[in-house]
């Protein structure tokens, strides 16, 4: 059978690695693609292309060279949408073609043997149905290598969770800025400011503009050991004229506001938009803690939320003078003290525009750092201080400007007093801290 195969395929010199193929109800409408968008993270290149109609699908692998392809019956393309500035990551090129009629393919020319995972996705919010096609490397997937930090067993890890990231825009400002842009800034300033002092070690659940599953950011902090956990995030309302921080902890009966209650809805619902396959997910994200354990947690985290709230209030308006609870996914997994922070308000055009700015940023990681600083001071498994507070080591990339944001002080407070400091700003370099 193979030699008569052969003979008569003499072309056919790819074989069929993998196929998964997908259909839903109405099989047979049209269904176009209106937006094809990567996101390159660390584990894996995700590919989600919009449709305007659930369509069946079929994605598979072809060897020499590699290739992945995916087939999309009754599909079109949009004509507005330009395939090929997309490529990086492990896709070295994309190309579309109609190799018979009625059948719409998009070929990914990638970089080695690819792991190969697809999904339909309903509509959420404001997408229409999606089909994710994750490529990961390694032909099964191979570990997920995330870039590490020489972490030791007695460090005090801070793990670091910018909110939502990739498909999952989260909450959008009336001019069109991302939360999931401010969260990641804020929280790369935060894990700088962190690892430069020393005290504590931080990593981050998502370095990237790609999403990461609730489920993901919980085993990443459980694996590690992590010693908090804090989730940064900007808050939305109806009323655009919400403004200011808040801070959250986890509650287990019910939520302590109707405010804190639609905000664990809609931070929870952030699996259906960042594209989680929930016939893969696992029900383990819903375990409860021990009783004993829990208790601990929760202590420990409302007395995190207080020493936040107070560094918060210095540097901007809070939203609420006390530390919310409601019942977030994420904040419950984890075993640890766990906090989520909302920065400020997306939805309040004035912070909308602040949020994005690099210096409102350095300020609010300058505060966090502070509260969990002063929460550390009180917690026995936190190493003491390692440097005079009032003494500021001038770390890489820094300005006076980023400086003072960072402290929460004023640039003239901060010149006047080091007024025999160097013109240029040396790395490593002591500037007294005003007070
Ligand atoms: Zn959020």
């Amino acid at each position: 059978m193979t030699t008569v195969f052969h003979r008569l395929w003499p072309a056919l010199k790819t074989s069929l690695v993998i196929i998964i193929a997908g259909w839903s109800p109405g099989v047979y409408s049209e269904s176009e693609v209106t937006d094809v968008r990567f996101w390159y993270g660390p584990d894996k290149t995700r590919l989600v292309l919009e449709l305007t109609s659930a369509a069946t699908y079929r994605v598979f692998s072809l060897e020499n060279p590699e290739r992945v392809v995916i087939d999309i019956d009754q599909g079109r393309l949009d004509q507005g949408v330009e395939l090929a500035n997309n490529a990086g990551g492990l896709v070295a090129n994309i190309r579309s073609g109609r190799p018979e009629p009625g059948i719409f393919r998009i070929v990914l020319d990638v970089r080695g043997k690819l792991g190969i995972h697809a999904f339909l996705l309903n509509p959420s919010g404001a997408y229409p149905h999606r089909l994710v096609v994750d490529l990961l490397p390694g032909e099964n997937g191979g570990e997920a290598h995330s870039a590490q930090l020489d972490l030791r067993e007695e460090d005090y890890l801070v793990v670091i969770d910018p909110g939502h990231g990739g498909e999952d825009p989260g909450a959008i400002g009336g001019s069109g800025a991302y939360e999931k842009d401010v969260a990641l800034g804020i929280a790369r300033r935060l894990k700088r400011i962190i690892n430069w002092d020393g005290r504590m070690r931080a990593i981050l659940t998502r370095a990237d503009d790609y999403y990461v599953s609730l489920r993901r950011r919980v085993e990443f902090s459980m694996e590690r050991n992590a010693d908090l956990f804090l989730s940064v995030h900007a808050d939305a309302a109806q009323r655009k004229s919400a403004e200011g921080a808040s801070v959250y902890i986890l509650s287990t009966d019910g939520a302590s506001s109707e405010m804190g209650k639609w905000l664990a809805q809609r931070e929870n619902a952030a699996d259906l938009a960042g594209g989680v396959d929930i016939g893969q997910q696992d029900p383990s994200l819903q375990k409860t803690l021990l009783d004993m354990g829990l208790d601990w947690k929760i202590r420990e985290s409302y007395d995190l939320g207080l020493a936040l709230l107070g560094s918060l209030e210095q540097v901007g308006g809070l939203h609420s003078r006390t530390v919310g609870r409601a019942g977030f996914a994420v904040l419950k997994a984890v075993d640890i003290p766990a906090v989520l922070i909302e920065t400020g308000f997306m939805t309040n055009p004035a912070e909308e525009q602040a949020l994005q700015q690099e210096l409102t940023q350095e300020r609010i990681a300058g505060a966090i750092y502070r509260g969990l600083s002063a929460y550390c001071d009180e917690d026995e498994r936190c190493p003491p201080r390692t440097r005079n507070e009032n003494i500021y080591v001038v770390a890489p990339g820094d300005s006076l400007a980023l400086i003072a944001a960072r402290l929460g002080v004023s640039v003239a407070d901060l010149k006047r007093e080091n007024p025999n400091r160097a013109r240029a700003l040396q790395i490593g370099q002591k500037l007294k801290v005003p007070l």
